[in-house]
């Protein structure tokens, strides 16, 4: 009987990090986490798996569909989570709903979602982002567009740009439109996926007047500066579009005070998820990555489904995304540190264990050889390695260092 050989995999849409990858990606975590801390936020922690109920409470059932869905011994139906707002939300309505607000909570997580996998696009990926919970107002959504600019700074790039939308704007022009709540629905559903032919054919059989389907086709279009925000501003006529114009003309003028206006640019065809968003939403692109960098918005409504009304802001950051840009854009991140390598002569090792010793406290990245070599055996090592210097201990202990 042949045996078929076991070829161990990894499941579909998920990834080892080699030791340089996971030095880059621990890397970028810390400078993220101190960014965030010296913004003041605070870290929290949640577990991988929730109830799926708790998941679906908070995003609601279309998230489902990309849900990594499993029982537990008790046959609970167990989901694993596929970001980090739902139970952040969870957290802050439950655990932290005594903290005075408002609340500034970020987090360093994987995230597991069926997914098309693809460079750049996993079913487990990393996330770093913050939520801001506990206040509605334009400086706490000025404060996350902000934060978000910086974190993409601070992990080393500097081609970007946001994108700032307000799903509110089509939400005025559709209450004001004598669509049914199911044509709206379609012609949302269009706009969020920027699918400019179906948006053509629904608006064409929707009954609507040509002034309106005029407005509406030319909402993809809407991208730039201040000028889109007066020109949109001249054409709608409800107080719901023009507020969600006033709240983001109000939001770059914060961020022009953070130094930051050169990044934002008004797009107010993005609408991301419009079941999810209830204001403000952005997301950052940068040239040679088909996908966003980060994203968030405003998701006012979400914390209620864990009992407690609470405005809430927030945005999520791909760890894997800004490496792939920084890798296609040719900007290097430290390696593994390597400082020393140590070999030594038959008999010397304990005093090759008191110089690792002494270098490791000094704060030096050492390693140690296990047996025995000639000096040329050790240099050889060293520099296949990858070690800056060799110390070699030889006879008498005598320790040099090339
Ligand atoms: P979202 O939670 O969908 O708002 O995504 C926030 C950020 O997570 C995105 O801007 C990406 O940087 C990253 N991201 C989302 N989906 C994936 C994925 N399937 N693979 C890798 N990164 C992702």
């Amino acid at each position: 009987m042949i045996r078929r050989q076991f070829l161990p995999q990894i499941p579909y849409g998920t990834k080892d990090f080699l030791p340089k990858e996971a030095t880059h990606k621990r890397v970028m975590e810390n400078s993220l986490a101190a960014l965030f801390a010296r913004w003041g936020y605070d870290e929290v922690v949640t577990p991988a798996f929730e109830y799926l109920e708790t998941l679906n409470a908070g995003a609601g059932d279309g998230v489902a569909q990309g849900t990594f869905k499993f029982f537990d011994r008790n046959n609970n139906l167990l989901a694993l989570r596929s970001d980090m707002t739902t139970p952040i939300a969870r957290v802050a309505a439950t655990r932290l709903k005594e903290s005075n607000p408002p609340l500034r909570l970020f987090y360093l997580a994987n995230v597991f979602r069926h997914e098309q996998a693809q460079a750049g696009r996993q079913c487990e990926f990393y996330q770093a982002g913050v939520e801001l919970l506990g206040t509605g107002g334009p400086a706490a959504d000025a404060e996350v567009v902000a934060l978000a600019v910086e974190a993409l700074a601070e992990a080393g790039l500097d081609n970007f740009k946001i994108g700032l939308g307000q799903v509110e704007f089509i939400n005025g022009l559709m209450g004001e439109s004598s669509l049914t709540p199911e044509d709206q629905q379609k012609i949302k559903h269009h706009l969020v996926a920027r699918d400019l032919v179906g948006l053509g054919e629904a608006l064409t059989v929707s009954g609507l007047g040509a002034d309106a389907q005029r407005l509406i086709r030319h909402i993809p279009l809407w991208q730039g500066d201040d000028a889109v925000i007066q020109e949109a501003y001249g054409q709608v006529k409800n107080e719901v579009s023009r507020s969600a114009l006033e709240n983001l003309a109000d939001i770059k003028r914060l961020l022009a005070g953070y130094g930051l206006e050169r990044y934002i640019r008004f797009d107010l065809g993005l609408f991301r998820d419009l079941d999810y968003y209830t204001g403000m939403v952005f997301e950052a692109y940068t040239p040679g990555l088909g996908f966003p960098l980060c994203g968030g918005g405003r998701y006012d409504t979400m914390v209620a489904a864990f009992g407690i009304d609470c405005p809430a802001t927030g945005f999520a950051f791909g760890i894997e995304r800004v490496l792939l840009a920084l890798e296609r854009q040719g900007i290097d991140l430290p390696d593994p540190a390597k400082d020393v390598y140590i070999g030594w002569r038959e008999g010397a090792l304990p005093a090759a264990i008191a110089e690792a010793t002494r270098r490791r406290q000094q704060g030096q990245a050492v390693e140690l050889a296990l047996e025995p070599a000639t000096r040329e055996a050790a240099k050889a090592d060293q520099v296949a390695k990858g070690y800056a210097r060799l110390l070699y201990v030889g006879d008498d202990s005598h320790v040099d260092e090339s």
